[in-house]
């Protein structure tokens, strides 16, 4: 594994400030001592001054992290706080020192490719027990499912997060954890439900209250149904007649249909559904999450200090310094610890995409069910594992060039490196398959002005305006 030959994910990023003045950004580089106990993460600069200065050899590739020789340190590790927005496609982790963001990533999960593989497979059990067998006792119905069960798609979301947890621990020294674990505060808009608070006491509780309204209201408006529109909460009664600031009073509309409806009820203005439906909270499965419950409860058994956030202020802090929506900010932003003046340390987060470790099916089959092939009982071939990241440089021949990339192995020595078949000789192992593959999030824009606005001082002003019956 150890080698110091190559650089090729230190990727590196040169951004533009509107000042004109040019910085390098980029995901810090982990850094292990002698017995393999983090130390300070470097810039990566530092980090090939050292490989090349033989003071140190790559560890790892993904994330990337040197080991110091005997008697070389980059200091001792600081604490270090790492922030976690889980999503149900992509998880956004964050990495920081104080107010600097060290490190980032996006983990992409494969919830929806392990529910397909178990819907196939058990169209095939279901196939197989219609066929002419003997009786068999129906059994569908002596299974019990312990406290807690998530579905199989679900667990993998934690599981593969406290995965990067504990991975991460080992080339950093974690010493506190943030996680995003509810939508909205659900506590603080019963309490404004009950005791009729006004949703504008304070900007923190106007974030709360228009991300339950946009679950709520599922991101439409409530009258015409465009998406992708500025939405404006609107009072339902309006306060002219009567109205209450209550969240069951709110709902939201475009400007267009806000504007028409003036100071109508919704069922004079012809929508008397709406003003039943207001009336219903949010389901508690829509706001409360099962698989963040279950990410909390495992996060707190590491030992470490959790703290919890509410997305309404992740996305206030977000907006309050300008960042544009991406996973990995938004991770960032996690909590009441994200500080106030966020210096960003790298543009760009490492993706993480969750590929699983292969499938156990020896026999694969044809479009109609029919055994095409059978698969060798042991996985590795020359050396290599389908999954593992390679180097091929190719000296001639219609792929000459240099490939990097994952490898599907086979039994001849010929693997197929994106759709290449490249003979194994001319490969070089760089990172031993482990369930994920690895990229670049999209890069951010730096020197350009950040897509979203600064948010107004009153939220009313910023196009989210309420009717106030006029
Ligand atoms: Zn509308």
């Amino acid at each position: 594994m150890l080698d110091r030959v190559s650089h090729a994910n230190m990727v590196e990023m040169t951004v533009t400030r509107a000042s004109g003045e040019e910085i390098t950004m980029s995901n810090a580089v982990f850094v292990l001592d002698h017995d393999q106990r983090p130390l300070k993460p470097v810039h990566p600069a530092i980090a090939r001054r050292m490989l090349d200065t033989k003071q140190a050899a790559v560890f790892r590739r993904y994330p990337f992290t040197i080991i110091c020789q005997a008697g070389i340190s980059t200091g001792s590790a600081c604490p270090l706080r790492l922030k976690i927005d889980p999503g149900s496609k992509t998880t956004g982790l964050a990495l920081l020192d104080g107010s600097r963001l060290l490190w980032a990533a996006e983990l992409q999960h494969r919830g929806q490719r392990i529910k397909a593989a178990l819907d196939t497979r058990r169209a095939v059990r279901r196939h197989r027990r219609q066929r002419c067998t003997r009786y068999r006792q129906p059994r569908f119905d002596n299974r019990t499912r312990p406290a807690g069960w998530l579905a199989p798609s679900l667990q993998h979301r934690v599981s593969t997060m406290m995965t990067w947890v504990a991975r991460l621990a080992r080339y950093a020294h974690i010493a506190s954890l943030s996680q995003e674990l509810v939508r909205f505060d659900m506590q603080r808009m019963q309490d404004a439900e009950i005791a009729g608070v006004a949703y504008q006491q304070g900007e923190l509780a106007g974030y709360e209250v228009r991300e339950y309204l946009l679950e709520k209201w599922h991101r439409t408006c409530a009258y015409c149904g465009v998406k992708n529109m500025p939405l404006q909460v609107e009072h339902i009664i309006p306060t002219a007649r009567g109205g209450s600031d209550r969240v069951s009073n709110f709902t939201l509309a475009c400007a267009l249909c806000n504007q028409k409806k003036g100071t109508q009820t919704a069922a004079e203005f012809g929508f008397p559904h709406i003003q039943a439906q207001a009336q219903q909270p949010l389901k508690d499965a829509a706001a409360v999450n099962a698989t963040r419950w279950a990410l909390y409860r495992a996060l707190q058994a590491t030992g470490l200090l959790v703290e919890t956030g509410t997305g309404g202020r992740t996305k206030y802090n977000r907006t309050r310094q300008g960042l544009p929506k991406t996973h990995w900010l938004d991770a960032a932003c996690v909590g009441a610890s994200t500080p106030d003046a966020l210096s960003l340390l790298t543009a760009q987060a490492l993706l993480i995409v969750s590929v699983g470790r292969g499938s156990r099916q020896q026999c694969r089959t044809n479009a109609h069910g029919f055994p095409i092939r059978h698969l060798s009982r042991g996985k590795r071939h020359f050396g290599l594992q389908t999954g593992d990241i390679v180097r091929a440089t190719v000296p001639r021949g219609k792929h000459a060039g240099v490939h990097v990339g994952r490898v599907t192995v086979r039994q001849r020595p010929s693997c197929n490196l994106k759709g290449k078949d490249i003979h194994v000789q001319y490969l070089r192992l760089l990172h031993r398959a482990d369930g994920y593959d690895y990229g670049f999030s999209s890069s951010l824009e730096l020197g350009e002005k950040p897509s979203l606005s600064p948010i107004q001082p009153h939220a009313r002003r910023s196009g989210w305006s309420t009717s106030r019956g006029n």
